[in-house]
């Protein structure tokens, strides 16, 4: 018989962006809430991956929260940009979001579990808690309700609960990449380059006018393409990326420039498939900057900053829920009754198998149904962030930050309302969640405002 860690009316699992606004989200609403985390990181790929920056628009809700909170400690610029495939607010300095998801988790009371990998989900259709290996050994959580925010969707395949992966037909999912930062580069000089230059470039965004000062273009430059470059680089034989096009963008720092350039495909459910990622993406990370001292603008004196911490895996498990919503949905712009967010983020594939990778915006937005929530057949467990229930073009847009956090904040009281009353999350009323969601000024529906009418 195992050691009882504890039991709580929620327990979120997994303390990525995802899992932190569930937990706060439940905490706020007087659950007593554990989030579970395996590693020592607290944000996931948003602090530790360096993902700074939400793909779509947030404007209201806990994130929005979040990122007015670091923009008032100077670490974030949450102004409204237009990136050629759509709008998205705000670029984030990874610590100053880790410092603000750190007091809001304690301002809510959600007690923290680091270092405790999921083995094991306790009961199959109905589920009842986890199991944890933590470095005592391996213990037990009780939950009277659950949510998973482990990306892979881990809680809820071990609950038996069934899953899709990849395109259908292929099995392909996009490729895993690793951030790096890089320091000293001359942001005007690279600016200057990306101006002159519109024609390399899928998507810019710069401050209005050009300035020779390097603070001018903090969280404020972001572009991808670079294609001529490439092609130079590639001739010289010093572009061995699977790749053709890369993405810079700025930071806090002056002359900080986050990039995203490597990339590795493979099944991110298989630990040697992940152990060489790990090892592959940070090799490739460091031919990354001798290719961009040599030959990106303004790198010149350039030197590596950081290589993110954490692996970046963009898909592995879509769990199936009581609805999948699909491409269709979300190019039309589909609203539910059961809507628990009206989304705004365009669809970013990087190509499976392949070098290339695109943005379609997605006009207006679309509806999430509290159904895609709901793992199908399994009672006591809600899904959240990127493992919701969708089909693989769908998942293009859900995958983004601006949706995982609105899915999050339901899940988390949802998941309250569930432990209040003591029944499963598919038997509360939708409405409940709706009201609430309303209450912290979240539009959930395409013609309701954020009062509800
Ligand atoms: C390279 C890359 C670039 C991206 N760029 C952007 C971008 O520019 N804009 C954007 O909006 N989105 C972007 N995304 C997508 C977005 O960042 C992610 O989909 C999102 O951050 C996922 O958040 P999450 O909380 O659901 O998952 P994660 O951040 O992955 O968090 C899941 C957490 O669960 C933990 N966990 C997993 N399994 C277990 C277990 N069994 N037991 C305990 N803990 C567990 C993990 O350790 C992790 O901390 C990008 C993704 C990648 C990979």
């Amino acid at each position: 018989m195992l050691d009882l860690f504890g039991h709580y009316d929620v327990v979120v699992v997994g303390a990525g962006v995802t899992g932190v606004t569930a937990a706060i989200s439940a905490g706020r609403e007087g659950a007593r809430t554990l989030l579970v985390e395996g590693t020592g990181f607290i944000g996931g790929n948003v602090t530790a991956g360096r993902l700074t920056k939400p793909t779509g628009d947030v404007d209201s809700g806990l994130f929005w929260e979040m990122m007015s909170r670091a923009a008032d400690l100077g670490g974030a610029d949450i102004s409204l940009q237009d990136a050629g495939w759509g709008e998205y607010r705000g670029i984030f300095d990874p610590e100053v979001m880790l410092r603000i998801m750190l007091q809001m988790l304690e301002e809510a009371s959600v007690e923290i579990l680091l270092h405790a990998q999921v083995m094991d989900a306790i009961g199959s259709n109905q589920v009842k808690g986890i199991e944890v290996l933590v470095k005592s050994g391996r213990k037990i959580i009780l939950a009277d309700a659950l949510i998973d925010a482990s990306g892979d969707g881990d809680v809820a395949a071990l609950s038996g609960a069934q899953f899709a992966v990849g395109n259908p037909d292929s099995g392909h999912v996009q490729p895993m990449s690793c951030y790096l930062r890089m320091m000293n580069v001359e942001t005007p000089v690279l600016a200057r380059y990306i101006r002159e230059n519109p024609d390399e470039f899928s998507s810019v965004v710069l401050p209005p006018v050009q300035s020779d000062n390097r603070e001018d273009y903090a969280f404020r430059l972001l572009a991808s393409g670079f294609t001529s470059l490439i092609e130079k680089a590639r001739a010289d034989g010093k572009w061995a990326f699977p790749k053709n096009y890369l993405t810079v963008k700025t930071g806090l720092l002056p002359g900080e420039i986050n990039l995203n350039i490597t990339r590795f495909q493979g099944d991110g459910l298989d630990e040697r498939v992940l152990s060489r990622a790990e090892v592959e993406l940070r090799k490739q990370a460091y031919e990354a900057v001798d290719f961009c001292k040599s030959y990106l603008p303004g790198f010149e004196r350039g030197a590596l900053l950081d290589v993110a911490p954490k692996l970046g895996i963009r898909e592995t498990r879509r769990i199936t829920g009581d609805y999948i919503l699909t491409g269709d949905d979300v190019k039309s712009g589909r609203d539910f009754a059961d809507s628990i967010g009206f989304a705004r983020a365009p669809l970013d594939v990087h190509e499976p198998g392949g070098q290339g990778g695109g943005i379609v915006g997605v006009e207006g937005g679309y509806g999430v149904p509290y159904r895609c929530l709901l793992p199908k057949n399994i009672e006591g467990l809600l899904i959240a962030g990127r493992c919701i229930s969708v089909d693989d073009v769908a998942f293009g847009s859900t995958r983004n930050i601006p949706v995982c956090v609105l899915t999050g904040e339901a899940a988390g009281i949802a998941g309250a309302l569930a432990a209040r009353a003591k029944v499963t999350p598919r038997s509360i009323d939708v409405g409940e969640i709706q009201a609430s969601l309303h209450r912290r000024g979240i539009k959930v529906r395409e013609n309701a405002d954020a009062s509800g009418s």
